[in-house]
């Protein structure tokens, strides 16, 4: 028996990166996974390599999650075609980085849309049916950047406005048997950290390595060490746990 036995996760951004390897996670635990992504094909994709890998139902639907209408209308296709929705991981992001005096308000107002507003049009979305059903899980990924990070104004306000919203959630959320956390990851080896190693113009290998010899566990994440804390966050055994940020980033914050 899987602790998401019964249980239907939406995961949005999840075509690839952390996003995949929370929904492959979640499926390997007994859930219907809803694969949420720009791309609606790659988000079919991601979801018959899911199919391919167990017994798991999961599905991909096309959904910018900065687009209200399509965040609802993305939250009710899941309920039709997998008949509830019961965990909402919020992972869909971007970087648009420059220093402050390079940046552009395009910039800015692009990762605002995505990671702050997309998490608002998902969680409305989703915190009805959960409120009426009183049951629900909400994770929302946050960064060890939103403690401050060269070259990411926009994202480390924006990773620190998640976490701010997610207590907010737990408080008002916990009534109604809704528990609401985020997940604050370090280095994870993924498209995004490749990208920016390309910014950086560094080999991706070479980048990698540089953090893992400035990580105190000497390596970098990969997205099953997310997802492992997402399963526990999003688990009826974290039900006494609310509105906290967990760091996973192998003590990266602590330096
Ligand atoms: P990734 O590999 O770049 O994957 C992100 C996914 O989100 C992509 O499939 C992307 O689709 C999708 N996406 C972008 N905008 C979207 C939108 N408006 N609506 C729906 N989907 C959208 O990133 P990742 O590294 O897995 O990161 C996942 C999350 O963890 C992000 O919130 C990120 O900020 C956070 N995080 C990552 C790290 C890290 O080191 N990797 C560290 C801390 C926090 P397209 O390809 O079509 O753009």
């Amino acid at each position: 028996m899987g602790r998401y036995d019964g249980r239907v996760a939406v995961i949005t951004g999840a075509a690839r990166g952390i996003g995949f390897g929370t929904a492959q996670r979640f499926a390997a635990e007994g859930a219907s996974v809803a694969i949420l992504d720009l791309d609606e094909g790659a988000a079919q994709e991601a979801a018959g390599r899911i199919e391919l890998q167990g017994d798991a139902k999961a599905i991909g639907v096309g959904c910018d999650v900065a687009d209200s209408a399509a965040a609802e209308a993305a939250v009710q296709r899941v309920v039709d075609e997998l008949g509830g929705i019961h965990v909402l991981v919020n992972n869909a992001g971007i970087t648009r980085d420059n220093l402050l005096f390079k940046m552009t308000e395009d910039d800015w107002d692009m990762v605002m849309n995505v990671h702050l507003k997309g998490a608002f049009n998902m969680t409305k979305a989703a915190q009805k049916r959960f409120v009426e059903q009183k049951y629900g899980k909400i994770l929302n990924l946050s960064s060890v950047s939103a403690l401050g990070n060269r070259g990411q104004a926009n994202y480390s306000a924006a990773k620190m406005g998640i976490q701010g919203f997610t207590r907010t959630l737990g408080i008002e959320l916990g009534p109604f048997g809704i528990n609401a956390n985020a997940i604050a990851p370090g280095f994870i080896a993924t498209e995004m950290t490749d990208a920016t190693a390309a910014r950086l113009k560094m080999d991706v290998e070479e980048f990698r390595k540089l953090n893992a010899d400035h990580n105190p566990v000497r390596r970098v994440g990969f997205p099953e060490d997310i997802a492992a804390a997402a399963a526990f966050l999003c688990s009826d055994e974290a039900s006494y746990i609310t509105g906290q940020t967990l760091y996973v980033d192998g003590g990266a914050k602590l330096g």
